[in-house]
């Protein structure tokens, strides 16, 4: 199968990882972002990390970066950016991501929202889209994000933990209708990128509406970022026949984490794991155990699988299957 995962963050670097990558024949999008709170550390320090992590694994691992939203306003703003990405381009970055702090946390001095589709990141979109390289868009977050407290929900616990994400507490913030239109507005002005977006594109209670964006935008794609359970979680039928008919748009990513403070066994453990469980769902008919529920698999055909496990990142994110560079 070779499968690619198309959505990691791996900031830390070990031969047993090489080892287990090189076992499963997996290839990995290792992703960067940019955000003001630090989760995997400042930029400059993320991306050294990440790039030791794809040269320590050649052939298996490439790199998609990102750049600071935050100074958006800035006179040599998307000039700076774009000659950064270019160069981040010729060093062998397939992609960049940018993330839900576009949308829901970036303002304008006068305390308006700064949406995907901002005329200041234009210019950025366009260097993407001429270099040949893919737009990760984590854009807004899962509909449990707006609605009240639900221990049922898949993700409560992130919540619990970050309630300055909670936009239930923060009913000031934009709603996620705006920001999803806000990145429709971002597909339709600019059909040549490719865009991949992060997380079921944020869509992940009702595949129709997925569908409704593929119909309407020929550059999208998703990818299963933790959002497996959503999937596992809905009518069997409906998500079977969805991936079937939209066999060539679904990337596989997971949104597993290899982080400088963790043991590698615990980590190696989460991955595998992870793998095994999504292909138990994806591949098999077997009974999986979810949120005190069985789940039977979705047991898709094989030439299905294969795309959504690796043609469809070759296709979506151009160069994640290269040689090493
Ligand atoms: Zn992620």
């Amino acid at each position: 199968m070779q499968p690619v995962d198309t959505h990691v963050h791996a900031f830390k670097s070990d031969p047993a990882f090489a080892d287990l990558m090189a076992r499963l024949r997996l290839r990995v999008l290792d992703i960067c972002v940019a955000d003001k709170q630090g989760i995997y550390g400042a930029l400059a320090a993320q991306l050294a990390r990440a790039k030791a992590f794809v040269g320590a694994s050649p052939g298996h691992a490439k790199l998609c970066v990102t750049f600071n939203p935050f100074t958006f306003q800035h006179k040599d703003f998307a000039q700076h950016t774009v000659k950064q990405l270019h160069q981040e381009f010729s060093d062998g970055a397939v992609a960049v991501k940018i993330w839900k702090n576009i949308g829901m946390e970036l303002k304008t001095p006068d305390g308006r929202y700064v949406m995907p589709d901002d005329p200041a990141f234009a210019p950025i979109y366009r260097e993407i889209a001429a270099e040949n390289k893919t737009l990760v868009a984590h854009v807004a977050e899962p509909s449990s994000c707006w609605e009240p407290p639900n221990p049922d929900s898949p993700d409560y616990d992130y919540y619990k933990e970050n309630p300055e994400w909670y936009m239930y507490l923060h009913p000031d913030h934009p709603r996620k209708e705006v920001i999803l239109a806000a990145r429709d507005r971002l597909l339709a002005e600019n059909p040549k990128l490719r865009v991949v977006g992060a997380h079921l594109g944020s869509m992940e209670t009702d595949v129709d509406e997925i569908a409704k964006r593929f119909d309407r935008y020929p550059n999208f794609a998703v990818d299963t970022a933790a959002r497996m359970e959503y999937l596992m979680l809905a009518p069997r039928e409906k998500v079977r026949n969805f991936l079937i008919q939209y066999q060539d748009r679904v990337v596989y990513g997971t949104d597993l984490e290899f982080l400088a403070n963790e043991t590698t066994p615990d980590a190696l453990k989460d991955w595998q794991d992870t793998y095994a469980r999504d292909w138990k769902f994806l591949a098999t008919d077997q009974t999986l155990q979810l949120r005190g529920r069985e789940i039977q698999g979705l047991k898709l055909p094989e030439p299905v699988l294969r795309r959504i496990y690796h043609d469809n990142a070759v296709h979506w994110i151009s160069g994640i299957a290269d040689a090493a560079k």
